[in-house]
């Protein structure tokens, strides 16, 4: 996860309620600096524009108080040329011859001029002057210490004829002048002459012309084209002449058109100056004025502002660190730790947080999800590839979409060749209708699959019963159906066999039956009839204890157990054979009356054999004893007679005992001889056998002894080998070898004995080979001798007649043995 920066960490630490008040306060400054700015500006131009009309209307103002001022001069001229003494002065001077007319100058106040001139209040005029009713000059009284403006003296001639009741501004001389003219009259309203009062338009005069002139500002005259100044009412400020551009931008000037005066030919301009100064600081105190409201105003909203989020912060910060909270707990994330902080930005980390967890948790489910699909996938394939059953997947119009590689065992059909074909028309042609019931019993939520047996066909056109489930499945509202096809042909078969082998069971000649845990009789066949008889019980009865019990112990003991059952003209040996599985126990019975009598035939062969045994046994010991005997009986016979030979015929003590002695010898010596006789050799018996006949004999004779210690005997006669011999000697041969063998594995872990037959061109042979203990080179040596035995109750004579035997049969035996490995003997009979 990357660092947030340092600001967001901080931003991070910070509560969201502090965050508010700064952001509140800032907001509220960067507003404020805007709106100032704008605000400022349309103020200023609003106070500017309203201010320039306030010049205008002050211009006009000065203008109207100029004019008044004019007019009060109009005014006063009126008064004093209606006076009554000036009419009284002028009638005279109205009757007086015109020729040589001086005209009377005078500096004091005139008669005719009433006391008490009103221009106290005015600016008073530089001169008044009379004119009479012809327009010549007769008096000037000069008020002032000014001169006569040459231009009047010079051109009065013509000026003051034309002087009519009027009052007119004129230039004189380049100065401004008032020029104020009343005709005076007479009672008889007859004009006398006229009253003409001349003022210099000067600085007083335009300071007075305005009643309470604010300080500041300044009037002036202009010439026609408003560029220079004639008069100004502050000469300091605002000089005579073309107008400088300092004063310019000090100053806003407004300059307006006279109201004609009468008769004045010249066109000047009023000016009135305002000085910008005053103006600007009335325009920054009307803004200042204005700020400071708004800032007031501003201050108060921020404040309402940055309360109104603060408290909103408060709420909302609770509120998300109870959503923190809960999310967290709902998302089973351990312990949420209640955090300090920016609730917002500590929710946003934690949500980035869990965006990536899920991310991760996305893309481990989906890799999860891959392998699980693709192992999914892998095990559809495999089991498809290895499933028993044939599995085919059909399209809503019974089209084959794809099958498993056990459909193409089944039916004969290359998958290739069967894809987009109709299941129906090729391998179920015979069955569309349960077919098409079963398929439309399916839907895509059954669970559990209805299986039917049908008849399938395969691609060589043979039948074969199958088991057929369906199970429907959508895809992206599309239906599919996927077929699962079980062979059951060899089942059928199997169930046929089944069948046929219960019947065997029933026909069996043989006694089967079963009985259950409880000894209940569930099965017996009718053969068993016999024995159920004997038991009195017929079928779910239970048979005698005795017979349950060994019952019991077979299933117990898990083995065989094998009992002999006689009814009396019938012997029946009960094998009980366990069925751990269910807990039954099968009874077959063998009739054993035969083999009983068979056996019990062999019993007196085998007595008969051990008689003759016995017997041979006894001739050989007889025969060697004679042998031994003879030669001492001999000797002794011989110094008897000797003896009586030397004594001659004469008779003593000692001729009987001789002679009885003498005799006595001989007498032994006969029934020795007899004996020999007696055991010694028979006219031999011979007949023609099988030599596997013999051998088969002799092992089921010993086969009991054999069973009993649990010694295994191995058979091989590949050969069938005739040979005419004494069969009962043969036996015993055989016996012998076998009984030593037995004697010679007593001690082995696993004894076994193996007999085998083989022929040569002449030779019956047979071999009996054990691993038992073997003999060691001086056994070998002695071992045909007679009395030569190793075993404590042998008699060592069973070898050396073996070897009489094989003798008289031109027979002969060989050995061969190794010490604790084993021994082999191989016995060679000639053949017929
Ligand atoms: P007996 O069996 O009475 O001892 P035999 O003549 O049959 O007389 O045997 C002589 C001796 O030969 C036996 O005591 C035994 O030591 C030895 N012998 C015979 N057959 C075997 C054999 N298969 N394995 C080992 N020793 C044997």
């Amino acid at each position: 996860m990357p660092r947030p920066v340092f600001s967001r960490r901080l931003l991070r630490f910070l509560p969201m309620p502090v965050l508010a008040v700064f952001t509140g306060l800032l907001a509220g400054l960067v507003a404020w600096f805007i709106l100032d700015y704008f605000q400022t500006r349309a103020v200023r131009t609003i106070v500017e524009e309203e201010l320039a009309s306030q010049v205008d209307l002050q211009a006009r103002e000065s203008l109207l108080r100029f004019d008044n001022y004019i007019q009060s001069y109009t005014a006063l001229g009126k008064l004093l040329a209606n006076h009554r003494n000036l009419a009284n002065y002028l009638e005279p001077i109205y009757w007086q011859e015109e020729k040589n007319i001086q005209v009377k100058l005078t500096k004091i106040s005139p008669d005719w001029l009433p006391n008490t001139p009103q221009w106290h209040n005015l600016s008073p005029p530089s001169h008044l002057m009379l004119v009479d009713s012809r327009g010549h000059l007769r008096e000037l009284y000069q008020v002032q210490n000014l001169t006569l403006p040459t231009e009047l003296r010079s051109n009065g001639e013509q000026l003051f004829p034309r002087l009519q009741e009027t009052t007119y501004i004129t230039m004189f001389n380049g100065n401004p002048f008032l020029l104020v003219s009343e005709p005076a009259e007479d009672t008889g309203y007859n004009i006398m002459g006229t009253l003409v009062l001349l003022t210099p338009i000067d600085e007083s005069f335009l300071q007075k012309s305005q009643v309470s002139p604010a300080e500041a500002n300044l009037i002036a005259l202009l010439d026609n084209e408003g560029e220079k100044v004639l008069i100004s009412s502050h000469l300091n400020r605002l000089k005579k002449g073309i107008i400088s551009p300092s004063i310019e931008q000090r100053y806003v000037m407004r300059s307006q058109s006279f109201i004609e005066y009468g008769g004045s030919d010249l066109n000047l301009l009023f000016a009135t100056l305002l000085p910008k100064s005053t103006l600007q600081n009335t325009v920054n105190r009307m803004i200042k004025l204005e700020r400071k409201q708004r800032g007031y105003g501003v201050i108060f909203i921020i404040l309402i502002f940055t309360l109104l989020f603060t408290l909103v912060s408060i709420r909302l910060s609770k509120t998300l660190r109870r959503i923190s909270r809960f999310s967290q707990r709902a998302l089973g994330i351990k312990k949420p730790q209640p955090k300090k902080g920016n609730q917002l930005l500590l929710l946003d980390d934690w949500i980035k947080d869990f965006i990536i967890q899920v991310k991760l948790t996305r893309d481990e489910i989906d890799a999860r999800y891959a392998i699980e699909i693709k192992n999914k996938e892998l095990l559809r394939s495999t089991i498809m590839d290895v499933s028993p059953d044939a599995i085919i997947t059909i399209d809503a119009q019974y089209r084959i979409i794809d099958s498993n590689p056990t459909t193409e065992q089944l039916f004969g059909y290359q998958r290739a060749h069967i894809i987009g074909q109709d299941v129906i028309a090729l391998l179920f042609p015979s069955c569309a209708t349960p077919f098409t019931q079963l398929l439309k019993t399916q839907d895509a939520q059954q669970k559990r699959l209805p299986i039917i047996e049908l008849q399938a066909q395969q691609a060589n056109q043979k039948l074969c019963p199958v088991e057929l489930s369906i199970k429907a499945l959508k895809l992206e509202e599309r239906l599919f159906y996927t077929l699962y096809i079980r062979d059951i042909s060899l089942r059928k078969k199997q169930e046929q066999e089944i069948r046929s082998m219960a019947a065997f069971a029933s026909e069996s000649p043989i006694p089967v039956m079963r009985i259950d845990q409880q000894g209940l009789l569930i099965y017996a066949n009718k053969a068993s009839q016999s024995i159920l008889r004997h038991w009195k019980i017929q079928q779910m009865q239970k048979i005698p204890p005795f017979w349950f019990y060994r019952a019991s112990q077979a299933l117990k003991e898990k083995r065989l157990i094998e009992a002999e059952l006689d009814l009396g003209e019938q012997l029946f040996s009960l094998v009980m054979a366990p069925i751990l599985d269910f807990d039954y126990v099968n009874i077959f019975a063998r009739d054993i009356t035969e083999a009983r009598l068979a056996q019990a035939q062999a019993q007196q062969n085998q007595t008969k054999l051990l008689h003759v045994a016995r017997l041979s046994t006894m001739g050989e010991m007889a025969a060697g004893i004679a042998h031994e005997l003879n030669q001492p009986l001999a000797v002794i016979a011989n110094y008897a007679n000797g003896s009586l030979r030397r004594i001659g015929n004469t008779e003593n003590e000692l001729t009987h005992p001789l002679q009885q002695i003498a005799d006595q010898a001989q007498r032994a010596g006969d029934i020795i001889k007899g004996l020999r006789a007696l055991v010694g050799k028979q006219e031999p018996v011979r007949k023609i056998v099988a030599l596997n006949d013999l051998l088969y004999e002799v092992v089921l004779f010993l086969s009991l002894s054999l069973k009993t210690e649990q010694i295994e005997l191995k058979i091989e006669t590949p050969t069938s080998s005739i040979i005419q011999v004494d069969p009962v000697q043969i036996e015993q041969i055989i016996l012998n070898l076998l009984r030593n063998a037995m004697d010679a594995v007593k001690h082995v872990k696993i004894p076994l004995i193996q007999i085998k037959t083989e022929e040569t061109a002449q030779n019956a042979i047979f071999t009996i080979e054990d691993n038992g203990k073997g003999m060691n080179a001086e056994t070998l040596k002695q071992l045909f001798h007679p009395f030569f035995t190793t075993r404590e109750q042998g008699m060592g004579m069973g070898l050396a007649i073996t070897k009489t035997i094989l003798a008289d049969h031109q027979g002969e035996i060989k050995v061969n043995s190794v010490v604790n490995k084993g021994s082999l003997f191989k016995v060679f009979l000639p053949k017929v």
